[in-house]
């Protein structure tokens, strides 16, 4: 009963094995949906190949920070039209990246605010990307009113403060492998134990970001079962009213049945 709500499975590091780890995940780790997330040209169209391939796992559609130097006006009218794709859930990934910095800041804004414009007009929940610019994401999400639609912080790697401002607008707080690493400083666990059992959402980002004990290998949608088990351990919750509890939430968010 795990939803995996942040999934590259189109990613080439699941080349050879892909409809395996998709098996496993649902028959052995127990996850029942997944999102898998598209970011360019590319891996838009290999997320929607996937959509289509497979009932249970639904596409996200955006535009990365890191490629936002490469988005063209087509793009931006694609990503619009694919709304109403039967599979398409979300807007995203979408934001900034202020730590690898691959486009130029000003230009990950401006295809960030379009995005998040695409997704007023048609309705749709957002998940961003955020990684060492909290501040312009949150004041960005304020100017161009995304709290009317909502969505995710993916991979959230703020405070608490910051937490509190993404749940004010809307937002719900995406956790994966980071809560279980073992000897790393204790914000994402501190995330983890605080955000409202309501605005919590599952994920994995595989094939990066792989939980314990399998840090710096690839990840798999079937680990977000271990990310489950860390939080759960940490809210002493069980297992059980864990999955349930972001199930639902994910189910709510993405408006699935
Ligand atoms: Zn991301
Ligand atoms: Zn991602």
């Amino acid at each position: 009963m795990l939803f995996d709500t942040h999934a590259h499975l189109n990613d080439p590091k699941f080349a050879d094995d892909r409809d395996q780890v998709i098996r496993r995940a649902r028959e052995e780790f127990g996850v029942q949906t997944i999102i898998n997330v598209g970011y360019n040209r590319e891996t838009i169209r290999t997320t929607l190949e996937l959509a289509e391939a497979y009932d249970f796992i639904y596409a996200a559609v955006g535009w990365h920070p890191h490629d936002a130097k490469d988005c063209t006006e087509e793009d931006l009218a694609w990503i619009r039209e694919l709304t109403e794709h039967p599979k398409v859930v979300a807007l995203g990934e979408m934001g900034l990246d202020y730590y690898w910095d691959n486009s130029p800041r000003d230009v990950q804004a401006e295809v960030f605010r379009r995005q998040i414009a695409i997704a007023r007009e048609t309705g749709y929940p957002i998940i961003i990307h955020d990684r060492d610019a909290h501040e312009d994401v949150v004041r960005i999400l304020k100017e161009e009113g995304a709290d009317e639609v909502g969505g995710v912080m993916h991979c959230f790697g703020g405070d608490l403060a910051i937490m509190e401002e993404c749940l004010r607008l809307n937002f719900m707080i995406g956790l994966g492998g980071p809560v279980t690493f073992k000897n790393r400083a204790t914000l994402p666990k501190e995330i983890a134990r605080n955000v409202p059992l309501d605005r919590l959402l599952l994920e994995t980002d595989c094939p990066y970001l792989a939980p314990h004990p399998y840090r710096g290998k690839r990840n798999e949608t079937g680990y977000v079962r271990l990310v489950a088990e860390a939080i759960a351990e940490l809210r002493g919750i069980t297992f059980e009213e864990l999955a349930q509890a972001t199930q639902e939430n994910a189910k709510r968010l993405f408006r699935l049945p």
